[in-house]
Parts: C-alpha cells; sequence; structure tokens
C-alpha cells in the first residue's frame, strides 16, 4: 500500500543501487558521508514489528550484507546502523560508514557540525574525498553481494 504523503512512497529516496519485491538499496546522495547508504522496505510500514519474522530476516540479511561490503571495500573505523522514522514513517535503514576524522565523529551524522580548526576541516575533506573515489568500486561490490540468493 502507498501513502499520497510519503516520500518513499513516492520517489526510490536517492540513486537506486538495487531492489527486489521486498527491499531496495539506495545511495542517500550525501554531500559528507558519499558511502551513506539506505534500505528501505518497499512497502509502506512504520516499524519492524509490521514484518512477518519472515520479512524482519529478510531485510536484516540485506542491511547485514550492506555493512559487510562497507566494511571489506571502504574499510571504515566503525559503521554506523540506524533506523528511526520519525520524520518519514516508512520503514528504513541507515547504513553509514565512519572515521574517526569523518567530519562528526564520535557523533552521530545527524548532529549539528561541530566546530572545526583548518587542519581537522582538511582532514575531513581528505576522507570525505577518498571515499568519493571508492564508490565506483563499493557499488560494484555492493551489487555483486546483494545479487547472491537469501539465505533460507
Ligand atoms: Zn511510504
Amino acid at each position: 500500500m502507498r501513502q499520497a504523503d510519503c516520500p518513499l512512497c513516492l520517489t526510490p529516496g536517492g540513486t537506486l543501487l538495487w531492489q527486489n519485491e521486498q527491499v531496495r538499496v539506495i545511495d542517500a546522495n550525501d554531500l559528507v558521508y558519499p558511502g551513506f547508504t539506505r534500505v528501505v522496505w518497499q512497502e509502506h510500514v512504520a516499524e519492524m514489528t509490521d514484518l512477518s519474522l519472515e520479512q524482519q530476516r529478510a531485510l536484516m540479511e540485506i542491511v547485514l550484507r550492506v555493512e559487510r561490503v562497507q566494511r571489506t571495500s571502504l574499510r571504515p573505523d566503525k559503521i554506523n546502523l540506524a533506523a528511526f522514522g520519525n520524520q518519514v514513517p516508512h520503514l528504513h535503514w541507515h547504513i553509514i560508514a565512519r572515521w574517526a576524522d569523518d567530519a562528526h565523529f564520535p557523533q552521530p551524522v545527524w548532529a549539528t557540525l561541530p566546530p572545526a580548526t583548518p587542519q581537522a576541516g582538511a582532514a575531513h575533506e581528505a576522507r570525505r574525498a577518498q571515499t568519493q573515489r571508492s564508490m565506483p568500486d563499493y557499488h560494484r561490490a555492493l551489487r555483486a553481494e546483494l545479487e547472491r540468493p537469501l539465505q533460507r
């Protein structure tokens, strides 16, 4: 069921990387965090417990595959997984590769950007640019991983 006022029902929500009937994986096109990836449940439901156990497993399998590919192809210091839905109550997960020298670390990426020294600002920009250069490899690895059949 689609909801007329829901951005994740009306649009992909980013650049579509892969999808099946249940789930889609999108590049969030985040300007500061190039690897920022979202896994969106195709149907409009708000909470994980709106899904059957089998659906929950299928969704988390995709989230964990994205995490695994971020670890191997981006080699971050930490992965952040988050599901809020406070602004868009359509079930989706955020998978964000984080580095100790990124702009918000150790705060969440949604925090107010902390003031940075010129030196730290240059480090943040270098990290962003390096991550941006990894995007073709990351997206290729991600699609390959997502094409593998789901474990039953
Ligand atoms: Zn929706």
